[in-house]
C-alpha cells in the first residue's frame, strides 16, 4: 500500500510542505486537515492590502481549488484535529466531527493564535484581533463606518493597521505597554523612527502606557479607558499583542515543548522522529548558525522549513540553512529586515530617518548578523546575500553611503 502523509493545519507551512511533497514526487496520499473553512491563504494581506480594500478574498488564496484536485491532495477544512491514536506502525487522527483519518507519517503546522487580553470589557462588539480572514472581514465589516480606532499593542500587525487608519482619515491611537515599538526586534533607532513616522501621519503614539479596561454603551465598545483614567473614543478596538504557538495537539502527542512551541531540530523532526513540524507553532535551532533555539514568525520561515520537513518526510535529509527575512508595509513605509538581530552589541546607522530612507546594521563580535531597513531595498538585498555567504560588511564603513553595501561585502 502506498505511504499515507498527513498534515495537521492548512495554512502557509502546511501547504508548502503538500507542495514540496508533489514536486518530490511522492506518490502516496497527502491529507491536509485544517479547521477554518477555507483551504490554505495568505495572511500578510490581512493587515495591509485586504484591509485597505486594495485585494479582495479570492487573491488571498495560495492555491487554486483546481491545484489541489490536480496534484491529488486532499484538504479537509473546517474540521480540527483533536487527537491521534497510534497503533504498531501508524497512526489514526480523530476530528471534532468524529472523522478518523489513517496515516503513516505525520506533519503539525499548526502556526499560532492571538494572545488575548483579559481586561474588562474585551468582549465587547467592535473590540476585536486579527489572525485569520474570518477576524479580518469581522475589522473590515465595521472599518468603513469607524471614525476612532484604537489600536493595542505596537508590534507590526498594530502598526499595519494604524497605519491603514491613519490613510483612511480615522482618528487613530495606538497604545503601547513597552518603552518603544516593535521593541523585541528592532533597534531603538528603527523604533524611534517609526514612532515619530507614525506621528507625522497623525497617529497618537502612546508608549509605557496600559489598558485597564474597554468601555461600552450597551454591547459595544465606544472607548479604551488607561490605567492613569484617560478615556479614548474607540469604535473599532484592534488588539495585536502578539501570537501563542499552537502547541496544544503536540502536547497531546507527548512531544517536546518550550512554552508552547514544538520543539524541532534542523531537519524539522520533532522529539518523536516520526512527526515533522514547521511554521509558527515551532522552535528550532537558529537557521545560520544552528546554535539556540529560535521562534520565526513569517512567511520565509514558514515556506523554507516546510520544504525541509517535506524532504525528512521523504527520508531525505536536508538541514535548515536560511537566512531569515521579513516585511511590513506601514503606509509608505517598506521595512525590510534579514537575520536575526538579537544578541547584537553594535549597530551601524546608514542614511537619514528623516528622509524616511534608511538602514540599521546589527553586528555582534564585529560580524554583520542583520538589517532593517526602510525603503532601501538595496541594502537589504546587500545583507541578505552576505548573510546567505557567510560574509560581512566591516561595520567602520557600513555608513558610507557613496559606496554601495554590495561593494563592501567580505569573507
Ligand atoms: C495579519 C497578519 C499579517 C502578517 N504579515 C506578515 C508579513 O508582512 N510578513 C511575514 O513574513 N509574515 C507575516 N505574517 C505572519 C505569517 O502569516 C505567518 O508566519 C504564517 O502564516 C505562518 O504559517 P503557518 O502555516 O505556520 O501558520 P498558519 O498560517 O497560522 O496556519 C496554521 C493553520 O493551522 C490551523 N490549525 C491549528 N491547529 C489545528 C488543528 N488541531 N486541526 C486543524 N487545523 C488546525 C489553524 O487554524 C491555521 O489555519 C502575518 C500574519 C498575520 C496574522
Amino acid at each position: 500500500m502506498s505511504e499515507r502523509i498527513l498534515i495537521v493545519g492548512a495554512g502557509q507551512a502546511g501547504m508548502q510542505i503538500a507542495v514540496s511533497l508533489r514536486d518530490a514526487e511522492f506518490d502516496g496520499t497527502i491529507t491536509m486537515v485544517g479547521e477554518e473553512p477555507h483551504g490554505p491563504y495568505q495572511r500578510p494581506p490581512l493587515s495591509k492590502a485586504f484591509l485597505a480594500g486594495e485585494s479582495d478574498e479570492e487573491s488571498l488564496e495560495l492555491r487554486s481549488p483546481a491545484f489541489y484536485v490536480e496534484n491529488n491532495i486532499v484538504v479537509i477544512t473546517d474540521e480540527q484535529v483533536l487527537d491521534v491514536r497510534w497503533d504498531a506502525a501508524h497512526g489514526t487522527a480523530i476530528t471534532n466531527t468524529g472523522r478518523e483519518v489513517a496515516f503513516d507519517k505525520l506533519a503539525l503546522t499548526t502556526g499560532a493564535d492571538v494572545r488575548r487580553m483579559d481586561v474588562e470589557g474585551v468582549d465587547l462588539d467592535g473590540v476585536l484581533y486579527l489572525r485569520g480572514l474570518a477576524d479580518a472581514k469581522a475589522l473590515k465589516s465595521r472599518w468603513d463606518a469607524a471614525q476612532d480606532v484604537v489600536v493595542i499593542g505596537g508590534g507590526f500587525i498594530g502598526l499595519e493597521v494604524a497605519a491603514v487608519a491613519g490613510k483612511n482619515g480615522k482618528t487613530t491611537t495606538v497604545v503601547h505597554r513597552s518603552e518603544r515599538l516593535m521593541s523585541r526586534v528592532v533597534s531603538p533607532t528603527t523604533s524611534t523612527f517609526f514612532k515619530e513616522a507614525h506621528e507625522r501621519r497623525g497617529t497618537t503614539v502612546l508608549l509605557n502606557t496600559q489598558v485597564s479596561r474597554f468601555v461600552g454603551d450597551g454591547a459595544k465598545v465606544t472607548g479604551v479607558e488607561l490605567a492613569d483614567g484617560t478615556l479614548i473614543p474607540a469604535d473599532i478596538v484592534m488588539i495585536g499583542i502578539g501570537v501563542v504557538p499552537r502547541g496544544d495537539l503536540a502536547a497531546k502527542l507527548g512531544l517536546e515543548l518550550a512554552n508552547d512551541s514544538i520543539v524541532v531540530d534542523e531537519f524539522a523532526r520533532t522529539s518523536d522522529t516520526r512527526i515533522v513540524a514547521a511554521g509558527d507553532a515551532v522552535v528550532m535551532p537558529h537557521p545560520l548558525t544552528g546554535k539556540g533555539q529560535v521562534a520565526l514568525e513569517s512567511v520565509q520561515n514558514a515556506v523554507d522549513q516546510a520544504k525541509v520537513a517535506a524532504n525528512t518526510l521523504m527520508g531525505v535529509e536536508n538541514e535548515y540553512h536560511a537566512v531569515p527575512w521579513f516585511w511590513s508595509d506601514q503606509d509608505t513605509m517598506k521595512l525590510q529586515m534579514a537575520g536575526i538581530s538579537a544578541g547584537y552589541d553594535e549597530t551601524v546607522l546608514r542614511g537619514n530617518p528623516d528622509e524616511e530612507k534608511f538602514s540599521v546594521i546589527y553586528y555582534r563580535d564585529g560580524r554583520l548578523i542583520a538589517i532593517d531597513s526602510v525603503n532601501e531595498v538595496l541594502d537589504y538585498m546587500a545583507v541578505r546575500k552576505a548573510l546567505g555567504a557567510g560574509q560581512t560588511i566591516p561595520s567602520e564603513n557600513a555608513s558610507d553611503t557613496s559606496v554601495k553595501l554590495k561593494d563592501m561585502v567580505q569573507d
